[in-house]
């Protein structure tokens, strides 16, 4: 089997895994295009890998007793059928195990949930909106498949939204967080979106500021706010 394609390395990070001191590898590849995506360079699956995952293994290997976990983010971890034998590897070494994912594979993910400790989980819109998003047809039913099997496996996770008003209104992302919360999930970070110009209107950002009742709303469902709080009108 190939190893691990990895297109990226932080070597230490204190803010990808909670409360964890941690290092990221970057999985090369995805198949969505998300028009916001800040990772353009690991997209195309095929790209020459930036790290041999041996070499990883062994600066890990280096590493223990130093960091307490290893996230997998990307592109898309899951997107590779070396994921699991790679996380094994990693968990083999005693770091905690962490995964990003838009829950694009779910078949693959619940293989990984067996292993993870922690899951930061990319929900992008509402799921009839993820089509226009990502410009994958059926996207949006994968990323609800992924999240019913994160629900069920027990596995601590939290769930990020990316919101820009170019793309659904403050009340469908007040409503979206409504129906995460029944439907289980109990913690949620709103960030705002960094409009690239095919997001803006007339050539000018979207207003995305929120006024102080919906920002209200939002701390109702108990959600992380990142940037948003800062943009209140
Ligand atoms: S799912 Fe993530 S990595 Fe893939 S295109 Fe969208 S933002 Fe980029």
């Amino acid at each position: 089997m190939e190893a691990l394609r990895v297109g990226g390395l932080t070597p230490m990070t204190t803010i990808d895994f909670p409360g964890k001191l941690a290092a990221v590898v970057f999985c090369q590849g995805c198949p969505w295009r998300c028009g916001y995506c800040h990772n353009p360079h690991l997209l195309e699956a095929g790209a020459p890998v930036a790290h041999d995952w041996s070499a990883i293994l062994a600066l890990l290997q280096r590493r223990r007793g130093l960091l307490d976990a290893v996230v997998f983010s990307g592109g898309e971890p899951t997107l590779q059928s070396a994921l699991p034998e790679a996380m094994t590897q990693v968990r083999d070494l005693g770091f905690e195990l962490g995964l990003h994912t838009a829950g694009m594979y779910p078949q693959r993910l619940k293989e990984v949930l067996a292993i993870a400790d922690w899951v930061g989980f990319d929900v992008k819109a509402p799921w009839d909106r993820y089509d226009t998003l990502t410009g994958v047809p059926g996207s949006g039913e994968r990323a609800k498949a992924s999240l019913g099997q994160l629900l069920d496996s027990g596995v601590a996770f939290e769930c990020r939204t990316t919101w820009h008003a170019g793309l659904y209104s403050q009340e469908r992302l007040l409503a979206m967080g409504a129906a995460l919360a029944a439907q289980g999930v109990r913690r949620w970070t709103v960030q705002g979106c960094r409009l690239p110009a095919q997001l803006m209107r007339n050539g000018a950002p979207v207003d995305q500021s929120f006024p102080t009742d919906r920002l209200k709303a939002l701390r109702g469902l108990r959600v992380g706010l990142r940037e948003l709080g800062a943009q209140a009108a």
